[in-house]
């Protein structure tokens, strides 16, 4: 990790309601400057509207402000999942919620929204959410479905197409070597997760890169409750260096891409991070601390990391 301690890295999907503060302190050490976190199931299936607003609200509120304390930027994508869009009655009432959270400061896009297993309730909701985002000109972030992933991918970008939107606003998350291509040659931008152990790989990232270049490609964690590396980003980078893959290269997949994805939405800018980030421990969240048992907060100025 060494190689890479000068470099910046955003992870643009990351699920930090599930991760401890001592995974934000070791982000911000591996390098990490900002975060988009995308709304998502939380492995429980929720019965209320009322839970979907309130999570929401912690996405834009107090996970926000948690990041902060840690040096990291947080931004975040509103939607309603693919899994929960086949409770329809609750579904309805959710889509009622979603433009008042998506019109939030630091929303970067509507997400993550797709299939999952690829159902009529699934197709609707997510149509609707194709439509919010154009209406709200935001970005969208593509989960697209583990089971039967070539086919689902490839309907995902049609029903995009068929809604007239640009693929340069659209991220189509959980790639691998068999959409790649496919999703490049059609103009998205293509996110690939790097599971631990399973799936995508960093060595087969690195492969890819290798093969494909830069353009249009982004790395992520995806880390949520389930076994996850939040640190997947800058590990995938350090691998890259040494298997030779140019510092350039990294930078766009590990950083600038999902900048200027996302920056489309007019709520995420380098400036955010690149002046010099104040850690200021002593402050609260409508009352909430994350300090401890009298613990001393850390109040300190950090130079950010400048890369070059
Ligand atoms: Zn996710």
């Amino acid at each position: 990790m060494n190689t890479i301690k000068d470099m910046m890295f955003i992870d643009p999907h990351v699920h930090m309601t599930s991760r401890t503060t001592d995974d934000y302190d070791a982000m911000r050490k591996a390098g990490i400057v900002a975060i988009i976190e995308p709304a998502f199931w939380l492995g429980q299936a929720r019965t209320e509207a009322g839970s979907f607003k309130d999570y929401y609200s912690s996405l834009v509120g107090w996970e926000r402000f948690r990041a902060s304390q840690f040096g990291i930027r947080h931004y975040c994508t509103i939607g309603l999942n693919s899994k929960e869009s086949n409770n329809e009655p609750l579904a309805e009432q959710v889509m009622e919620l979603l433009p008042l959270f998506a019109s939030k400061e630091g929303v970067v896009g509507i997400g993550e929204i797709g299939y999952d297993d690829q159902t009529a309730a699934e197709d609707k909701y997510y149509r609707l959410q194709l439509e919010l985002a154009k209406e709200l000109d935001l970005p969208v972030q593509i989960h697209t479905p583990h089971r039967d992933k070539k086919k689902g991918t490839t309907r995902s970008m049609d029903v995009c197409i068929e809604h007239n939107l640009d693929p340069t606003k659209v991220i189509v998350d959980h790639n691998n070597e068999e959409t790649v291509e496919e999703v490049l040659n059609r103009g998205f931008w293509a996110a690939f997760t790097i599971y631990p152990r399973t799936k995508m790989g960093n060595e087969r990232m690195a492969e890819l890169v290798k093969k494909y270049g830069p353009e249009r490609i982004m790395v992520n964690s995806a880390a949520d409750w389930g076994i996850s590396d939040p640190l997947a980003v800058p590990k995938t980078a350090a691998l890259m260096l040494e298997k030779g893959i140019p510092l350039e290269h990294i930078r766009a997949v590990c950083y600038s891409n999902a900048l200027a994805a996302f920056g489309q939405s007019g709520q995420m800018k380098e400036a955010d991070w690149l002046t010099p980030v104040t850690i200021d421990q002593s402050r609260k969240f409508s009352g909430s601390t994350i300090l401890r048992g009298g613990q001393e907060p850390k109040v300190e100025t950090r130079d950010s990391n400048i890369i070059e």
